[in-house]
Formats: structure tokens, sequence, C-alpha cells
């Protein structure tokens, strides 16, 4: 072994350094505000602690807890951190699993009583203590007979479950901070006081694997950031969305609704909500026939061949809703609408003048989740899909992908979405015949591909390797509500195996036969996901042309219902949608209510208005703007709808 080993670092610097040398001390010989936030490292590229020594010459990235990847260890560090808490404070719980999701973490615990509020208290009062000990983390491997015995040992019966089901040859490893240890790849925190702002947020109950056969455990979600600040902003966030929750908006102004003998994850559409649905279908119907798509309609049962043709019913049957029996045939609710398109495709013979095809239609499919996974109407089981299928030529595929992505980039305007995020998921070349159809050169050229439109179009996107789609490259969008939190909307995918797979053809201009490429795309997703991204982003006080109620007249005196009934029937006649509040009540409770309900455009109408023709208007957020023709006023919201303007303002 050299006595010397040589590190590059991400600026091409390098340093050389006596074998053995940890990666903390690296950090620390680098700079004292590095050695301080530092929460791991990259050896040639892989992830480790800050505690491995270095005994070969190596590109080294120390990670900070302001990188995605460090806010990923610190996140699953003070996961750790909450565990021993609650093991110290409740020596009977038993744990479970930790993971770090977006932005938090969460740790299950099997506890004979869940958790109060101020058992949370007491829980992160606890941590700030074992943060302060500043523990160091230690990372300790087994075999998987010995990491077996030390859970038994332990009685952690669930991680004994765990350690079970993985295969004898894998190495363990788990993390030792003072008594307390994990099962955990890694890598963590060199010790516990790196971890500085963190915050316990709520509590739930959660079965075992999602399971609801399985026990309930006991589920606390948390927080962590490097600075004082982020977390501040992040905590913020939070209560603003809190506020703007979307099952919370949608109860009272009685958008959806859910019934148990419906089904859970089946909503019900009320009135006022399905107004929305249908000015969103609305939209895209416009949208769609301007950029030459077609529209179909598919049924919502199936036979199960299909999907056997499809491989739905090998890779997707979980996902599924289990078969029915009719006429001797097994049939399925679609999960998907893409078979049926492909049919549509296949049912007349296709030549090149009939490409590219454009497919769309606003499909209902069923997807099983489990019980657990339910939530609102971000996680149902019944869904409305803003689906589309283009079928071209590889020629044509270019032109046709950036179209895609400049239809996602005009909804984005309209629904006024400033930040968002393209992600292209490419295959991996270890992943070719397995995880992704065997074709390298069609995915190197397809890929290429999607790039060039992506650059030419002057679209921000980042890249992911080995995350492609089985049958293809794919985007996922992600953006982000005016509150700041991620929500990810849809996916653009690129196919080039399911078309061959369903025998799709067209003769080529030589009067060959050819396969076309497949684009899937759902800009707007579906309607459940959609529309509840959409009450959170607007805080349900939505833009004129998508509310439910557009216009609320509000009468001072009986004197004036005559007048009041003529402005109503005025308004509704250019297709504006209007309620009309003339109960003997006082003016002020009037507009109170109006306002609860969160009404964009008031009329109070009194005699002095019903004797000049007119009506006073007050707008929300911006309150009395004085008298108005009505006729006036009325071609003033006609434009204001047609045009989709969006009013909303974010301080509302
Ligand atoms: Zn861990
Ligand atoms: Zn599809």
């Amino acid at each position: 072994m050299k006595n010397q080993i040589t590190l590059t670092f991400p600026d091409n610097s390098t340093r050389t350094y006596p074998t053995g040398t940890t990666l903390l001390e690296v950090a620390e010989s680098i700079g004292t505000r590095l050695a301080k936030d530092a929460v791991a490292a990259q050896i040639n590229g892989k992830l480790t602690d800050l505690t491995e020594a270095i005994d070969i010459d190596a590109d080294i990235n120390i990670i900070t807890g302001d990188s995605t990847e460090g806010h990923e260890v610190l996140l699953h560090s003070t996961a750790h951190l909450m565990a021993q808490a609650v093991k110290e404070l409740f020596p009977n719980a038993r744990v479970t699993i930790g993971p770090a999701i977006e932005n938090r973490f969460y740790y299950d615990f099997d506890v004979e009583n869940p958790f109060t509020d101020e058992d949370l208290v007491t829980i992160e009062e606890k941590m700030k203590e074992l943060a302060q000990n500043d523990y160091p983390v230690k990372r300790k491997v087994f075999s998987k007979d010995e990491a077996i015995d030390l859970f038994k040992s332990m009685d952690e019966n669930y991680k004994v479950e765990i350690i079970q089901e993985i295969s004898p040859e894998e190495v363990l490893s788990a993390y030792q901070q003072d008594s307390f240890i994990d099962l955990c790849r890694g890598p963590h925190v060199p010790s516990t006081g790196r971890i500085k702002y963190f915050k316990i947020l709520n509590s739930s109950g959660a079965y075992w694997r999602g399971d609801e056969n399985n026990k309930m455990l006991q589920r606390i979600y948390g927080t962590v950031f490097n600075t004082k600040k982020e977390l501040k902003e992040y905590l913020h966030m939070l209560e603003e969305a809190k506020k703007r929750d979307h099952r919370k908006l949608g109860k009272e102004l009685e958008l959806f609704a859910f019934d148990d003998e419906i089904g859970p994850g089946l909503p019900l559409w009320l009135p006022k909500g399905t107004i929305i649905i249908e000015e969103l279908e609305k939209l895209a119907k416009e949208t769609e026939r301007k950029a030459g798509y077609q529209r179909v309609r598919t049924p919502h049962l199936t036979k199960g061949n299909l999907y056997e043709k499809s491989g739905h019913l090998k890779h997707y049957k979980e996902s599924m809703y289990p078969a029915m029996d009719v006429d001797g045939i097994d049939y399925y609710v679609k999960p998907m609408n893409c078979p049926h398109h492909h049919k549509i495709y296949a049912s007349v013979p296709r030549s090149y003048r009939d490409l590219p095809l454009r497919l769309a239609e606003y499909g209902t499919c069923y997807r099983y989740e489990k019980s657990g996974q339910l939530f609102g109407l971000m996680r149902v089981r019944s869904m409305q899909m803003n689906d589309a299928h283009i079928y071209c030529t590889k020629e044509q595929f270019k032109e046709e992908f950036l179209s895609v992505c400049q239809m996602y980039l005009t909804y984005f305007k309209i629904f006024g979405i400033d930040k968002y995020e393209m992600e292209l998921c490419l295959h991996s070349s270890e992943g070719l015949g397995k995880k992704y159809v065997n074709e390298p050169e069609l995915w190197i050229q397809t890929e290429q591909d999607v790039r060039k439109a992506l650059d030419e179009g002057e679209i921000n996107y980042t890249e992911k390797s080995g995350e492609a789609a089985f049958y293809g490259p794919k985007i996922d969008v992600q953006v982000w509500s005016t509150v700041g939190r991620k929500f990810t909307l849809a996916t653009n995918q690129v196919d080039f195996a399911i078309p061959s797979l369903f025998g799709l053809n067209y003769t080529n201009e030589r009067g060959e036969e050819a396969t076309p490429l497949c684009i899937h795309r759902a800009p707007l997703g579906t309607h459940e996901r959609f529309i509840g991204f959409l009450i959170e982003h607007y805080s349900a006080d939505f833009p004129l042309w998508l509310a439910p109620v557009q216009v609320a007249i509000l009468t001072v005196s009986e004197k004036v219902e005559n007048y009041a009934k003529s402005v109503q029937s005025k308004l509704q006649n250019v297709d504006i949608r209007v309620d009309l509040d003339d109960r003997p009540d006082k003016i002020g409770a009037k507009i109170r209510l109006a306002e609860l309900s969160k009404i964009n455009v008031m009329l109070i109408i009194g005699e002095r208005e019903a004797k000049e023709n007119t009506v006073s208007v007050r707008r929300r957020f911006e309150g009395d703007i004085g008298s108005m023709n009505v006729d006036n006023l009325s071609s003033a919201l006609v434009e204001e709808i047609n045009q989709r303007r969006n009013t909303y303002r974010k301080e509302g």
C-alpha cells in the first residue's frame, strides 16, 4: 500500500494525504466551515460516511446539508435521532422503518397508544438533548444471521422480519449512536451534533407495510434543514399549505365529497366541482383541437387478453382491480387508456399520410391503491386523465415531442405556474434487456432526439439516468404551487416498444411497412390531482373563468328584486354563472357570506342602482370598485373569462 494518496476535488484541485486519512479529516483540512457543515462525502461518485478512511487515489466531493444528497443524509440521520429519543422515552416501542421523503422524514413505531401532542413535544426535547450530547455515529457491518441475532436479542421483531427478506449474500449495515442501533444502508452524519435545525411535525396511524390487514403503527413525521432560515421558511410553507388543504377547502366550498357507501378513493364530484372539471376539459379540448388532435372514446371494461398483450397483467397487476367473469371470460376495468388507443390506431390501415395521428380522450381509469395510501384527491382509485397518444414516424418525432413540451408551457402560463422542472429520465446500459427493452441504438437515438427537441425549444430540464420507462425515455414534470410546495403532475413518455408489440404499422412513402413511434402525454394529469393542486395553488380563489360561481348578486331590499332578476338573466344569457341572493338578510351579512364562499365578483343592488340601471361592483381582493352600467360590466367580464385571465393574487 502507498503511504500517500492523492485526492482530486470538484474544482479539479488536488491534495495529498497520508493513507488512511478519514474524509472528515479531509474536510477539516480544507476549511472549518466545510468541516462543520459536512454530512457525508462522495468517493468516485459513491456516497459514503465521513468516518470512512481512504486508501486509494480518488475523486472526492464533500457533501454539505444544503445539497440534495446532503439534505437526504440529514433527514435520514434525524429519523434515527427521533427513533433513539422514542426508544429512550418509550422503551416498549418497537421500531420499524424510517425513510426520508421530500423535505421530510418519518418513522413508524409499534406502540400501545397513539402519541399525544405532549408526547411529540417531549420527543423533540429529548432529540435536542441527544443532539447536544454529540454522540459519534458508528457504522457496523453484519452477516444476515448476525443481524437477525442482534435484532432478536433486542426484541425488534419488525427489523427481524425485514432482514429475513434480504438475500443472504448481502452485507448488512447498522448505525449506532450511544446505545441505540438501527439497521441502515447509510450514509449518516458523523455525530448527532450535526443535526441542529429540526422539528417534529405531526403523527398519524399507518399500517405496517401500508396494508390494512396488518397492525396499525404510529407514524411520526419530522423535518430538518441545514440552516435555521430554511427550516423557518419550510414551516411557514407548511402552515400556508395547511390553510389551503384541498380536502378542507373542497368540503367547505362543496366541490367534491367522499362517501363510505361508495367506497374510499372514489370521489363524487358535486355541481361546483363539476363546473371546474368542465372548464378544464373545455380548455384542453380547445388547445388540443388547435394542435391537431382528434378525440376518441373507449370503454371502461376490457378483456384480460388485451392486458396480457400490453404487459399490464405481467407488470402492473397489483395496481389493477381483480378480473370479473363475464360469460366465462375475464374482464378488467381499465387502469390506462393506452391499449385502447393502440386498438383505434389499428382499426384501419394507416399510411404515412395519416401520421402524425394524435388521439385524445378524457379517459376514466381505475387503479388499486392501498387504502393506507389514499389521500384526498391526490391519491384516488378512480381518475379522469387528460390523455393522448401521438403516433408518428421517426422523422416527425422531434417536432411532435417539442410541441407537446410547448403545450405544457402554455398551460403553466394560463395557471400562473411560475416554477416548474422537467426531468429527462434516461435508460442505463446495465438495465438493457431487463429493466429496459433491448434496443441500445434506438435508446441512444431517441434520447438524443428528445434532448435536441428540449434544447431547441429552450426548455429547462435536468437529466436522470436509469429512471426511464420500460419502453422509452420520459419526462417527469414537477410544478410548485404558489406556497412553494412541489407536486408531480404529469409525464410525457416516448414509446418505441409497445407499437411493435401491438403490431401497429403504416405504409411508408416507398410502399413498405414501418412501425410508428408513440408519445404518451397528459399535461393536465388527472382531474383529481390537478384540481387538488389548483385548490392549494389558488387557495380556492379561482380565476374568474374557473370559478364555479362567477358573480353573486346581492340585493339591499325586496324592492329591487325584479331589477336584480333582470340583471341575473342578462348575465346568464352571455354564459356567466350567477347566483342571486335576494333573501331578506342585511347586506353586510350577504357580503360576508359571499366572501366566505370566495365569490370573485359581487354586484350590490339597491334602489339607486335599480333607478340608474347600474350595479355596484365589489371584487375579491380589490373591494368596491364603484358603480357600472350592466352592459359594460357584462362585456368586461365576458372578455376576462374568454381570455382566461389569471386574476389570482398570492397575498389573499
Ligand atoms: Zn439510516
Ligand atoms: Zn399511454
